[in-house]
């Protein structure tokens, strides 16, 4: 990416009214968190995996959720430290310029970097928490994968004895209404919508680009690999996004 197109970009975000951000797997690759699709993705290498992120399977087969746990526990999420570009989308926040942050990620790492809780709307949920799917009970996820950990391989509900689950937004759940509500609203009230590290591949999440350009907004994306809505978009950077946000964000 030329500095002049990156002064361009950083020009549309100085002079911008609203900036919604989106961000996916994408931004915490360079934490070490393997994204889906991309090309050391988790279901790039094993497609199977993609069973125990299905509500369906997870509900049905007592294996996959065993499998689920196990791959809770060992999960690299948990020692995972935001990463540059995280860093810069606090700056970016800091310096008036992100209005709202909305992440299909689970990891967390936004907040773990700094941004304000209140900007940021986890669409797809997150990992610190565990569910059960039958009452509505909610806890920290290390109290139950404590008890993974003393050999329950698919832990019940204390309260109830459903069956338990990160907090997270499987395939085939329904999202949160007002998460998803918020999301589009801020999609439609940007001028500027930023699109990075995501393959847009996931609706409803993917609609919000195009709810934000429908609404007249410019639509940037940062992502190494094409994606559906490239043809669309004011300009597309390619570049590794722990370098080129702190680049872009130093413009601004
Ligand atoms: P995705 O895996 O479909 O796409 C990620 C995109 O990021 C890919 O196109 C890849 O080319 C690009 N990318 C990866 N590293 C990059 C880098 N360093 N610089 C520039 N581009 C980079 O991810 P998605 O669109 O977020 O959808 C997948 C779903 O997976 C989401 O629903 C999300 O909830 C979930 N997920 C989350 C995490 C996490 O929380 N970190 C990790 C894996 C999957």
């Amino acid at each position: 990416m030329s500095g002049a197109e990156l002064d361009k970009i950083a020009g549309w975000l100085r002079n911008a009214r609203r900036v919604t951000v989106l961000t996916g797997a994408g931004i915490s690759t360079e934490s070490g968190i393997p994204d889906f699709r991309g090309p050391n993705g988790v279901w790039t290498k094993n497609p199977a995996a993609e069973k125990t992120a299905t509500l369906q399977y997870y509900m049905s087969d007592p294996e996959v959720r065993r499998h689920a746990w196990q791959n809770r526990i060992n999960s690299g999420m948990w020692n995972a430290e935001p990463n540059a570009a995280h860093r810069a989308l606090v700056e970016l926040e800091r310096k008036g310029r992100l209005h709202t942050l909305v992440t299909q990620n689970i990891d967390g790492l936004h907040q773990t970097a700094g941004q304000s809780p209140e900007i940021v709307v986890e669409i797809h949920g997150n990992v610190r928490e565990a569910k059960c799917m039958a009452c509505d009970w909610r806890g920290p996820m290390q109290e139950t994968l404590d008890r993974v950990r003393a050999g329950e391989g698919d832990p019940g509900c204390l309260h109830c004895g459903g069956i338990l689950k990160s907090a997270t937004i499987s395939f085939g759940e329904n999202l949160v209404a007002a998460d998803l509500h918020r999301s589009q609203l801020e999609a439609g009230r940007a001028d500027v919508f930023v699109a990075i590290g995501t393959s847009l591949a996931v609706y409803p999440a993917a609609g919000l680009p195009e709810i934000a350009l429908r609404n007249g907004s410019r639509l940037i994306i940062l992502n190494a690999e094409q994606t559906p809505f490239d043809p669309m978009a004011d300009v597309v950077v390619r570049d590794k996004l722990g370098d080129v946000l702190p680049a872009l964000v130093a413009l601004v």
